[in-house]
């Protein structure tokens, strides 16, 4: 063989090589995450059954048996739309492990139309729908897509949801993206309901700090294992015990190391140990405490 010749080979090698390696973390990314080792007593305080695949009774009891064999119990699963929150309301109806949470999530709060509030106020009715959620705000999408609410109509809708939540006296679940003070000041005008849970956490101490003085209830997602989050776990360093509560989020935002990957209420685990290692105590007693604040917060009845 010439020089040159091997010298191409080597190159188309290389060029193989690299192929090979994409297609290999494509195919991780559609890849589950192995089960974690049982961490029994856990609750998911925030995930999307329909967006995980579940369809019917049947997929959805797939979802939660898997759940259930790594310590995973009960989960919340959360409307993001009308449609969705009909799904919830059925989901939480076929399964005893089920919850719902029913809202129009700040993107989708150009539809809180009077059907929609008469329909939404119906739902919490139910006992099954433990919580308002999710509202808030959310400034990321407004300037990204043209489906977006204006931040004046999310805010206003956040209004109508906060005086809902303390009508029913159930607990209003907030998403807040880079709305910070926004979202804050608007609690402090409104009167915050007697639970508020600021989902999918992803403040600074700060802005933690203020949470927890008022009282309010911070829960993490797989957000908190990764890498570059060292912000985000002194955030969950400083929360009291009574005052934390653990989320997937599913399917998005898989715990560390298998971001990307697709998430379910049965990786849940993964982010109660990366807390309980954040906040020095073992991972049992971790899932203690996790578990009776979502019970205690949802009011979920016992098993
Ligand atoms: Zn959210
Ligand atoms: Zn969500």
């Amino acid at each position: 063989m010439s020089e040159t010749a091997e010298i191409a080979d080597a190159e188309a090698a290389g060029v193989a090589a690299t192929e090979s390696n994409k297609a290999a973390r494509k195919r991780r990314r559609r890849e589950p995450p192995p089960d974690p080792v049982p961490l029994p007593g856990l609750v998911d305080a925030h995930t999307h059954l329909a967006a995980c695949g579940g369809r019917d009774p049947e997929s959805v009891r797939a979802i939660l048996d898997h759940a259930e064999q790594v310590g995973v119990g009960q989960v919340i699963t959360v409307a993001d739309d009308m449609i969705d929150a009909r799904w919830a309301v059925e989901a939480a109806a076929w399964d005893h492990r089920a919850f719902a949470a029913v809202a129009l999530h700040p993107t989708h709060a150009g539809e809180l139309d009077d059907d929609a509030k008469a329909e939404l106020e119906r739902m919490l009715a139910d006992p099954r729908v433990v919580a308002v959620g999710e509202t808030g705000l959310d400034h990321y999408w407004p300037s990204r897509s043209d489906d977006c609410a204006a931040p004046d109509v999310q805010a206003e809708a956040f209004r109508w949801h906060i005086d809902l939540a303390k009508r029913t006296g159930k607990p209003l679940m907030i998403h807040n993206r880079e709305a910070d003070a926004d979202l804050l000041d608007i609690l402090a005008a409104e009167g915050a309901p007697e639970t508020v849970i600021m989902h999918c956490f992803s403040g600074d101490r700060n802005v933690a700090q203020e949470c927890v003085d008022r009282g309010y209830v911070l829960s993490f997602a797989g957000t908190v294992s990764f890498a570059n989050a060292a912000e985000l776990r002194v955030a969950a360093e400083i929360v009291p015990d009574e005052q934390v509560l653990v989320e997937t989020d599913a399917p998005f935002l898989t715990p560390h190391p298998y971001r990307g990957q697709p998430n379910q209420s049965y990786c849940l685990p993964y982010t109660a140990r990366a807390l309980a290692e954040v906040r020095g105590v073992d991972d049992a007693a971790m899932a203690r405490i996790l578990g009776a604040n979502a019970r205690r917060v949802y009011r979920l009845p016992l098993r």
